[in-house]
Formats: structure tokens, C-alpha cells, sequence
């Protein structure tokens, strides 16, 4: 690959914004949560929640390491994701299982 075929390639950010507006557009509480402190791997519902901190934080019910942390404030949210290794989000419900 030549280097102006590399260059054709490289998009701008705006690209991604469709399908990660599909990734973050679902219920969180079907999501699961990869821990990168233990490796742990476990619903959101499952986790602590310290509410009255200055963001919403969500810790490992393993390690209790940081996992999450939230704040929306007058128009803008953050999101800090440092401590999921990998979140996992099923859009669909599994197909039942036939009866045997
Ligand atoms: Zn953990």
C-alpha cells in the first residue's frame, strides 16, 4: 500500500459518529462490564454506585477499582471508561433454546 493509498483511507472523526451513536444509544442495564483492574466481567446492575460523589462512580464488585465514572452538567456529559477493559452491550434478546 502506497502512501496515498493510506491517506485515502484515514477519515475524519465525523465518520464514526453514526455507528458509535448506535453503540451508546442502548439500556444500560443490558450491558456488561470487563473490570481492567481483576478481569472481572459483570452486569452494570451488579456493580456499586457512589451517587453523591461529584460524579456518578461505578466500582467493581470484585476489586472495587474504579470502573466507571459519569457527570452531566448543564448540557455536557463525561464519561471516563479508564477502568473497563471492555463493555459489552446485546441489542438483541438470545433465540430460545428448542425443548428437548
Ligand atoms: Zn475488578
Amino acid at each position: 500500500m502506497d502512501t496515498d493509498d493510506q491517506a485515502s483511507r484515514v477519515l475524519d472523526g465525523n465518520v464514526a459518529a453514526g455507528p458509535l451513536a448506535e453503540l451508546f444509544a442502548f439500556d444500560p442495564s443490558l450491558a456488561t462490564a470487563v473490570c481492567a483492574g481483576c478481569g472481572r466481567a459483570a452486569p452494570l446492575a451488579t456493580y456499586t454506585v457512589y451517587a453523591d460523589a461529584p460524579a456518578l462512580v461505578l466500582r467493581c464488585p470484585g476489586c472495587s477499582a474504579v470502573v466507571l465514572r459519569f457527570a452531566s452538567e448543564r448540557g455536557v456529559m463525561r464519561a471516563d471508561l479508564t477502568g473497563t477493559r471492555l463493555l459489552v452491550v446485546t441489542l438483541t434478546a438470545p433465540e430460545p433454546r428448542p425443548a428437548t
